[in-house]
């Protein structure tokens, strides 16, 4: 019987389905060193977002055929090293898509709406703050989204119909041809994105490019009542000039699903700050997509155990072309 390693917990009906034809281990924690520990003697893996996939831990994995992550981001996984050692890797794409796009409309509801402020002021007996004119609208305002794959599309789609906002998006892998979309203004130049966006709103993947993509010279040419909105990865945003910008008022907040360091560190200075709204990198983590992750992720691995093609790979035809 084949034995696949959990890195963590996953939901119940993921590992039901992977009892059905392996042994299942579940990682004490999901650490490199204690992963590393076990990785050796096992067939596959399943890893969540916490803990890394490590050149080093792949060098030990003498038996592992399948690196399986319950999402899509894989830049947790050294995929590279995966494949050398043929490996297949991959990921779920799909059940989070909506969630996720779901949740950046949420942000930035909660902090054009100023929901957290206000309950607090009523709790508290402070009627009068209708007063301060605080909410502001969503309609006609400009979103800017950086990167328009699958969720930035879904967050364009609600953007535009939902609350008739303008769109404009930088993508530099698409082209007016492959929009596809009548309603989103593709710009080639991301700094006018940037500068001109009520709401910046950021869904790329952690790349070399991407990694630090939004600093402090970003954040000085955006407008003073601008919002940004990461749910993408936190290290995509350079966070101690993201506090800079926020504690200086040069825009006016921020609605973070995701952190450089993930857990971050309790005396994080973002926690200080009153016009930021964190949630713990939970966007896609609905009672609906969590199941299906799990499903997905250990249908993945048992696919791959069989020798079939997993539902979403990007070094699957290397590795089979190498098998030959
Ligand atoms: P996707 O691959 O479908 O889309 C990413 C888009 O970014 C692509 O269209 C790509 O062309 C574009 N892109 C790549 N490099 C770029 C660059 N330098 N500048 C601008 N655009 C660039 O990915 P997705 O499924 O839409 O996911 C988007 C992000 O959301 C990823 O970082 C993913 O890890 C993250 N995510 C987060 C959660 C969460 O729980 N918060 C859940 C799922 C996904």
């Amino acid at each position: 019987m084949s034995k696949v390693l959990l890195s963590e917990t996953i939901h119940e009906s993921g590992i039901r389905l992977l009892e059905s034809e392996a042994e299942v281990i579940v990682c004490p924690e999901p650490t490199e060193e204690a992963i590393g520990s076990l990785i050796k003697g096992v067939d596959g893996l399943i890893i969540r977002t916490a803990g890394k996939v490590t050149r080093e831990m792949i060098k030990q994995a003498v038996q592992l055929k399948v690196i399986s992550r319950t999402g899509g981001g894989l830049n947790n996984v050294d995929v590279d090293a995966a494949t050398e050692h043929n490996i297949v890797v991959c990921g779920v794409k799909g059940p989070q898509d909506r969630m996720v796009a779901e949740h950046t409309i949420a942000l930035m509801g909660a902090l054009t709406k100023q929901f957290f402020y206000l309950d607090a002021q009523v709790r508290k007996g402070n009627f009068a703050s209708r007063k301060e004119y605080r909410p502001a609208g969503l309609s006609g305002k400009r979103v800017g989204l950086i990167g328009l794959g699958r969720i930035g599309r879904i967050v364009a789609d609600m953007c535009t119909r939902a609350f008739q906002m303008e769109v404009w998006a930088y993508d530099p892998y698409l082209t007016p041809e492959t929009l596809g979309s009548e309603h989103i203004v593709l710009k080639d130049d991301m700094a006018e994105v940037i500068r001109t966006a009520d709401f910046l709103s950021l869904h790329v993947p952690l790349t070399a490019d991407t990694a630090g993509m939004l600093g402090s010279a970003e954040f000085d040419s955006m407008k003073p009542g601008a919002f940004v909105i990461n749910t993408s990865r936190g290290e995509v945003v350079q966070e101690a000039a993201l506090v800079a910008a926020l504690k200086s008022k040069k825009i006016a907040g921020a609605g973070l699903d995701v952190f450089e360091k993930e857990p971050p560190d309790a005396a994080n200075p973002l926690f200080d700050l009153e016009n930021v709204i964190v949630t713990p990198h939970s966007a896609a983590l609905t009672k609906e997509a969590v199941a299906l992750l799990a499903q997905g992720s250990a249908e993945n691995v048992l696919r791959v155990l069989d020798g079939k093609k997993p539902s979403y790979s990007p070094n699957w035809d290397t590795v089979r072309g190498k098998a030959g």
